[in-house]
């Protein structure tokens, strides 16, 4: 079974000279497999011969001609001919948190727009209501559905992107929430999210961590039978995604809550059951049944679901307990002695530290601890107030808070940044695993968060500089993206003898990318301390232990899975003083 998709926002049929329908084989020889209706393209699928020719001539990348891994039913929805068709549904279960987990355009909003009852499944063609409760008839979903379409389902939902909340919203946080507060909850909600200074600030003047705790409180304070997160991560440090990933458990204990959620670690934390969700991103999604947390991240990261015989990888995702290097074969790129910088009402002490060439290190701790101001004094833009310290460091540096402020193509961002555009190094080992290349000609103001994520990644790495300094990659990446993303930064710093500073709360990304691990402590927005940069083993047990977290290794995939606390795993760990792993997994 073959599907044709056209991508309608960049298929511009006044700017070609329709090559589709011109070299489509099946039309010289009289089907009408694309024919122009009012001056757009349409494929006919049973008609196409799958040669793919159109997808390659299309000036503008706008057609996907793809086969179906397996013989399906129709789709539970279509967005008309030539769009993006949907397979399947997630059930959501009262009393349970449940994940989706798949990459960015699989359809994840499709799925939770119908199970709002926002938009009407029309199975691909023009159905009913009652079509639908035929085809879903006898099962859990069939009833939810019912409920649905009788306007019974309450729905409370929380957006993707929170940086897009000023737009809707004005005034002041205290307002926002207290008409959200329909169960009675929100003292409490600002008390666990520690909203209360936030109160009476205007939303317009929220940094991103202060709006995603807000739109949490917001959606979790309303009274709904169904609450959905698209994503809950993002700005959040580690801390806060935990104590977040507790308010949605306690919700769940009487409702149904489902959340898609790209940091694995959190996920698995979180959620009881979990569905994958494979196929090609723009074309089509298909929605697994639901799998248990466990099993469910571990066939993700094989990339193989063996109960619905499909391979959607060819290469597995692996965790590796990585040997330290010996520092003796690595040239230091910079060596500090102790400093502090003291501003009004905050104090950075930096332990003295080495940075090597060549390496990539992790830096973990929670947000407003200092570590941009640490990454200054490294790069010579602010003095410490005592200790000395000489720094002619060139740093090229992407911040948390990406901003696309001017009309600049991708491709003339990226040439203004590095002469090295057409090497075929550049092209092979950056652009293309960073699936920047159907990007190219788009303006950043047009770019999706994620797309302009990889873009400022991408960016930064392509300046000449000593020292790389990337605050949060991950944010808004799907999981396919983080992987490729940290070994696009690790060859860099491994080919280019460039040194890679990475701040992100993701523990999966930094296990996968970092050979050593900075962590920062304190009180945030009044004290920090840098410590000096440790083996990943060392660095890790001092970071979980003051989270008093411990972490064992999955079997199978070299995972780091979340003990639960008092289990026997924890406490023994926690008597050893391994936090990272159990001793006997080294
Ligand atoms: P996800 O939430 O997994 O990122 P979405 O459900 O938002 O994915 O989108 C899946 C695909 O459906 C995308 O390719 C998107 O362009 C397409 N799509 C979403 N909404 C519409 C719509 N209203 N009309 C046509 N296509 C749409
Ligand atoms: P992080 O990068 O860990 O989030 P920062 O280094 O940005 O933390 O900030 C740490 C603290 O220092 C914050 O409370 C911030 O408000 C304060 N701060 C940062 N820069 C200045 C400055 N130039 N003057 C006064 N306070 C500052
Ligand atoms: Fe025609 Fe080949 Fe395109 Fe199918 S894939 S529409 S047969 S050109």
């Amino acid at each position: 079974m073959r599907i044709a998709i056209i991508n309608r926002d960049r298929c511009q049929p006044r700017k070609c000279s329709k090559e589709c329908e011109y070299f489509c084989p099946p039309v010289r020889t009289g089907d009408e497999t694309i024919v122009f209706v009012d001056n757009k393209p349409l494929i006919t699928e049973n008609l196409c011969v799958g040669c793919g020719i159109c997808v390659r001539k299309c000036p503008f990348g706008a057609i996907t001609i793809t086969n179906l891994p397996e013989e399906m039913e129709d789709p539970v929805h279509r967005y008309g001919q030539n769009g993006f068709a949907l397979y399947g549904l997630p059930v959501p279960i009262d009393g349970r948190v449940t994940g989706l987990l798949g990459p960015n355009g699989i359809g994840k909003s499709t799925a939770v727009s119908i199970l709002s009852g926002i938009l009407r499944p029309n199975l691909g063609r023009n159905a009913t209501w009652d079509d639908v409760f035929a085809r879903f008839s006898g099962s859990v979903l069939g009833d939810y559905l019912k409920k649905v379409a009788d306007k019974g389902v309450r729905t409370s939902y929380k957006p993707q992107y929170v940086d897009r909340i000023p737009k809707s919203y004005s005034g002041q946080v205290r307002g926002l929430l207290e008409k959200t507060d329909e169960r009675g909850v929100l003292s409490e909600l600002v008390d666990n999210l520690s909203i209360d200074k936030l109160m009476d600030r205007e939303i317009s003047s929220l940094s991103g961590g202060e709006l995603q705790r807000v739109a949490i409180a917001a959606t979790a304070a309303r009274d709904a039978n169904f609450y959905f997160f698209d994503e809950i991560s993002p700005y959040l440090d580690i801390y806060q995604r935990i104590n977040v990933a507790r308010i949605l458990q306690n919700l769940a204990r009487d409702k149904a809550v489902m959340v898609v959620e790209h940091d694995l670690a959190l996920l698995d934390l979180l959620a009881e059951n979990i569905h994958l969700i494979y196929g090609v991103p723009g074309a089509y999604g298909v929605i697994t049944r639901p799998k248990g947390v466990r099993v469910g991240i571990n066939q993700y990261l094989r990339g193989n679901l063996p109960e619905e015989n499909v391979r959607f990888r060819d290469t597995a995702i692996r965790f590796e307990v990585h040997a330290p290097r010996i520092d003796k074969e690595i040239p230091t790129l910079i060596a500090y002695e102790a400093f502090a910088v003291q501003y009004s009402s905050f104090r950075l002490q930096a332990e003295p530290g080495i940075i090597r060439r060549g390496e990539v290190v992790g830096i973990l701790g929670p947000n407003g601890i200092g570590k941009s101001t640490y990454i200054k004094v490294l790069a010579g833009v602010e003095k410490p107030t005592s200790g000395s310290f000489e720094s002619r460091l060139k740093v090229s540096y992407k911040p948390q808070y990406l901003k696309a402020d001017c009309d600049v193509t991708v491709q003339g961002l990226l040439r203004s940044s590095t002469n090295d555009f057409d090497s075929s190094f550049y092209q092979t080992e950056i652009l293309r695993p960073m699936g920047l290349e159907p990007l190219m000609d788009q303006a950043l103001t047009e770019l999706s968060g994620g797309e302009l994520q990889r873009v400022a990644i991408t960016a930064c790495l392509s300046r000449s500089a000593d020292l790389y300094l990337l605050d949060e990659p991950s944010a808004h990446l799907d999981v396919e993206q983080r992987m490729l993303a940290a070994k696009v930064m690790r060859r860099f710093a491994e080919s280019s003898e460039k040194t890679v500073l990475v701040v992100d709360h993701d523990i999966y990304l930094i296990d996968l990318l970092a050979e050593r691990l900075m962590v920062f402590e304190g009180t945030p927005g009044a004290q920090g301390i840098a410590h000096t940069p440790l083996e990943m083993r060392e660095g890790m047990n001092s970071f979980l232990k003051a989270i008093n977290i411990t972490f064992r290794r999955d079997e199978e995939t070299k995972r780091p899975r979340v003990n639960k606390p008092e289990s026997r795993l924890d406490r023994t760990q926690k008597e050893q003083g391994e936090y990272y792993y159990p001793v006997e997994e080294f």
